[in-house]
């Protein structure tokens, strides 16, 4: 593999996609639901959160994910500022009694672990990790709570959550009473799911569901809900923002605890009425898998390229994570992004030669197709 700088050349017009975003976050935001934003959004921007216009959008956004998982009665959807991974010590504060039971198996889920590792007021984490690439099972444990990883963004690994699924399709089955907990940042709105297993189905907006970062997004069970009563009413110590009971009461109203980033909310809304308009989550999975199933065919019978997840059934369908072999592949990501198609990379963490691909929804699965084409146009030609 060549260590000089690649020279970009040019890849035939003909041969782009027609959205040259293949990012897992941020990632492709629709041009209608940017355009919405400059019309009818724009009444909306510079104006009041505590107000009926923004309170609506708010009430929108939760009603409209309410449907699109189908959620059960009892069930409630919680927001707040701060993304996932501010999510994680929410957690750590209003969600976890003692101790809880970590599957690691990416740097996200190992994140999560350790900000419950680093807090004074839990116990040590149960952790059960497997190398990168496939995903652990839950482990009997006294664990009040167990910690999953719906889609390990970085590997490429999905868990199945549907409720006829294999083994994880009941993650409660192995957690006793444990509250389980799921982070979805990716999977939400792109997989399916089964609210049955779930008690906490918690996501951020700038994956899936194609706006931008900044907001985290929290599917609660009524376990979930007195839970986050119990420990509430116990006097644990919590700051303010990172309080879910002051959350959830301020979502109940459709508002947040503090201000929230109103075009973030707005882009979120219209994708969730895109979703549902066409055929809500159903629609969404089938999407991600026809875009799934034209990338890792393609790996599958490529020369060069081969996927990196081992088991088809841990395939994630929203993030493709493609090896390479004799071709750099952030010489390959040099080329593509001198020619509009940008975030390919791995995952810098993992450390392989690889491509990393984000299939949200928003992506065409047309897309998908042109881009392993040029892949191959550039790969020739880096080789030539
Ligand atoms: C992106 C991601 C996160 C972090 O989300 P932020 O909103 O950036 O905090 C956490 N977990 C998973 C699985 C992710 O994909």
């Amino acid at each position: 593999m060549t260590k000089q700088p690649t020279t970009p050349f040019v890849i035939p017009v003909g041969m782009l996609p027609s959205d040259g975003r293949f990012g897992c976050g941020p990632s492709k935001v629709r041009d209608a639901q940017l355009d919405a934003l400059a019309s009818e959004g724009r009444r909306l921007m510079g104006t009041s959160h505590r107000q009926a216009p923004v309170k609506k959008l708010v009430g929108s956004v939760r009603a409209g994910l309410r449907e699109l998982f189908s959620l059960p009665d009892g069930w409630e959807v919680v927001l707040g500022n701060g993304g996932s991974t501010m999510f994680w010590d929410v957690a750590t504060f209003g969600l976890i009694q003692q101790c809880s039971q970590h599957l690691v198996f990416g740097e996200f889920s190992q994140k999560f672990a350790d900000a419950v590792a680093a807090a004074p007021h839990l116990g040590e984490p149960i952790v059960v990790a497997c190398n990168p690439g496939a995903h652990p099972e839950p482990q009997p444990s006294d664990a009040d709570t167990l910690c999953l990883t719906h889609n390990e963004t970085s590997t490429g690994v999905a868990m199945q959550l549907t409720a006829n699924g294999t083994s994880s399709g009941a993650p409660r089955s192995n957690a006793g009473d444990a509250l389980v907990l799921v982070d979805a940042t990716s999977a939400a709105g792109g997989l399916a799911w089964s609210p049955s297993g779930v008690d906490v189905y918690y996501f951020a907006p700038q994956k899936s569901f194609a706006s931008d970062g900044g907001l985290w997004i929290a599917c609660c069970s009524p376990r979930a809900i007195e839970r986050i009563e119990a420990i509430a009413a116990s006097g644990r110590w919590t700051p303010a923002s990172l309080d879910l009971k002051i959350a959830l009461d301020n979502s109940r109203a459709d508002q947040t605890y503090n201000t929230p980033a109103i075009a973030t909310l707005f882009l979120l809304d219209q994708q969730v009425q895109w979703m549902l308009q066409h055929g809500g989550l159903q629609w969404c999975a089938q999407r991600t898998a026809e875009s799934a199933s034209i990338i890792y065919h393609w790996a599958e019978n490529s020369s060069y390229a081969a996927p990196f997840v081992g088991k088809p059934e841990h395939r994630s369908n929203v993030v493709a994570t493609i090896d390479l072999e004799g071709v750099a592949a952030n010489d390959v990501n040099v080329i593509l992004r001198h020619n509009g198609v940008v975030d390919t990379d791995g995952y810098r963490k993992l450390g392989r030669n690889q491509l990393r691909v984000g299939m949200f929804p928003a992506v065409e699965p047309s897309d998908v197709a042109a881009l392993t084409k040029c892949i191959d146009y550039v790969v020739d030609r880096l080789r030539a």
